[in-house]
């Protein structure tokens, strides 16, 4: 009875038919329906995902505590060459952390930047490597202020004049910290609103704020063009349960992760993005570009469906965490 619920709840969402409200009305409210939900939903795409938030979810919390920068781990553990992946948007990110560098008429916007000590590599030298000038970076989008993300905006802010976007109560976050920027922070600059569009030349980000894995995490929809096709990304900011433990932030959490499956399909994104290859396999993705054929699809094209699903897993998982709350009383 109850796989068969959720089935019926996921076909609507699947289908468009009445959006994600539909699901959670037909999902009977146990952990064990919200996991075989996202189960179903995770399919082959999304396997990191699921494992990550719905098979070990134990809160390790340390992002978001104010503690210092650990030593810098050797590089063979994090470098990755950079690529070009689609004909405006270049990864320059690491095996385990993506930065993106979305190619306009008038420079460039950059998405994410990694941790302080490897952004100079990854981002400027990376930037380098593909025929493109850092100098050129006008906007800076940071998903979220955990250190493997923002390291680099400091460098991008002093160096090139870049503009940094980032959420309000993440500025707040970087403001308030002692111990997480012993090489400086970086100057609070244009604080994200939801729906704002970060526009440069011929090129917009629409910015989706979606509160959770910090109280500023920022999403993102645009458009990259695969040999002259127009496909549309959705980007999301934050993914892991790194909040603490509570009923109200598992809420806000899944309610973003509803709004922002809504904000893509509403655009028909069929790319789904992430700032880790985790939870969306950027470096295979990107290892297998080289074999592709004349019209095969483009491995981060995924299509509208899967789009969907992906949201499916991280507000399901989210619905099974915050039911597990009820089981381990403080
Ligand atoms: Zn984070």
């Amino acid at each position: 009875m109850k796989d068969h619920a959720t089935g019926i709840g996921a076909l609507a969402l699947f289908l468009g038919l009445s959006g994600p409200a539909a699901f959670s009305q037909n999902a009977p409210d146990t952990i064990d329906a919200h996991l075989i939900a996202a189960r179903t939903a995770a399919g082959f795409e999304f396997t990191g995902t699921l494992a990550r938030l719905c098979v070990a979810p134990i809160a390790v919390p340390s992002a978001m505590q104010d503690v210092a920068p650990g030593p810098v781990p050797a590089r063979d553990t994090w470098y990755a060459e950079p690529a070009k992946v689609f004909d405006n948007l270049y990864f320059v990110g690491s095996k385990i952390h993506n930065s993106w560098a979305l190619t306009t008429s008038q420079g460039i916007i950059l998405i994410d930047t990694l941790f302080t000590y490897n952004s100079e590599e990854e981002i400027v030298g990376g930037l380098k490597k593909l025929g493109l000038d850092p100098s050129t970076v006008k906007y800076v989008i940071i998903s979220h202020a955990h250190s493997d993300h923002d390291g680099g905006a400091k460098l991008m802010q002093d160096r090139f004049g870049s503009h940094i976007v980032m959420g309000g109560p993440d500025w707040d976050s970087i403001e308030e910290s002692v111990n997480r920027y012993p090489q400086g922070k970086p100057k609070r600059d244009i604080v994200a609103q939801d729906g704002q569009k970060i526009t440069l030349g011929d090129t917009a980000v629409t910015i989706i704020t979606t509160p959770g894995h910090t109280p500023g995490t920022l999403s993102m929809i645009f458009t990259v063009k695969d040999n002259g096709k127009p496909l549309t990304v959705a980007y999301s900011g934050g993914t892991a349960f790194t909040f603490p433990f509570t009923v109200a932030n598992f809420d806000t959490y899944t309610e973003s992760q509803r709004k922002m499956a809504a904000a893509a399909a509403t655009a028909n994104a069929s790319v789904l993005m992430s700032n880790h290859s985790e939870f969306d396999s950027a470096i295979t993705k990107i290892r297998t570009l080289p074999a592709r054929k004349p019209g095969e699809p483009h491995p981060f094209d995924l299509g509208k469906m899967a789009v969907a699903r992906y949201f499916v897993v991280t507000a399901e998982c989210a619905q099974a965490a915050r039911l597990r709350l009820g089981q381990h009383p403080k």
